[in-house]
């Protein structure tokens, strides 16, 4: 089968979802080592990206993702919400054609957190969303140049999500707001991280359900 933007209303609604569902929890990391407001500029991307939804199911992932990139930049407040839009516009950008196999979605999601580390002068290891971005992006790879099925790389790559949200709790925080606490940001999950990877499960299980 292949996925088209047609899936799209199904993955924004369950990303609406999820965010909706964890937004007491996130919110009490982000008041922890942030400001607090993490949830409420997703939520407004979410909700741009919603009503734009039927217009996005009819176009080509190029121009989705461009499209969704700048919707993100327009509504989201706050350094996440210009992190994603580099993210989509960079999808867009790096895209040769409109048809997708898993291997070039890959590679094009290489790039574009690639990008995003460039546009937050961030890397692995600061206690940011990159750390679920940037091994969710390497094991994508690994898995599609070793040939994986679909069902597979979702389940890795929803496990290396869950691992890389695991992993900022004992990071010092470098980068965002949340470096300003110093040593105070160790022991608490970074909310950017557990979005992305709220996010990244809401989209591989309804990826799953659409079949091979
Ligand atoms: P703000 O920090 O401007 O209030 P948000 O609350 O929406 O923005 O998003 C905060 C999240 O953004 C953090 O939890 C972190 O995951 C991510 N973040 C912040 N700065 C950076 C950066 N330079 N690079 C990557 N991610 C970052
Ligand atoms: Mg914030």
């Amino acid at each position: 089968m292949t996925l088209t933007p047609a899936l799209f209303p199904a993955l924004i609604s369950a990303i609406a979802e999820t965010i909706t569902e964890q937004a007491d929890a996130v919110t009490e990391l982000d008041q922890a080592i942030g400001d607090g407001d993490h949830v409420f500029n997703l939520q407004r991307g979410i909700q741009a990206l919603q009503a734009a939804a039927p217009e996005i199911s009819g176009l080509d992932w190029p121009a989705a993702w461009q499209k969704i990139g700048m919707l993100l930049m327009s509504s989201v407040g706050g350094a996440s919400g210009s992190l994603y839009a580099t993210l989509f516009i960079n999808l867009a950008k790096n895209s040769k054609d409109s048809t997708l196999s898993v291997v070039e979605f890959a590679r094009l999601f290489d790039l574009a957190v690639t990008a995003v580390k460039q546009r937050g002068k961030a890397d692995a290891g600061e206690k940011t969303m990159l750390d679920v971005l940037i091994p969710v992006a390497v094991k994508l790879q690994q898995d599609a140049a070793a040939g994986l099925t679909l069902a597979e790389i979702y389940a890795d790559v929803r496990a290396s999500a869950e691992a890389g949200v695991a992993a900022t709790r004992d990071m010092l925080a470098t980068k965002g707001r949340a470096s300003f606490l110093g040593e105070r940001s160790i022991g608490h999950i970074d909310a950017g991280a557990k979005t992305a990877q709220l996010m990244i499960a809401a989209v591989s299980s309804v990826l799953a359900q659409a079949g091979e």
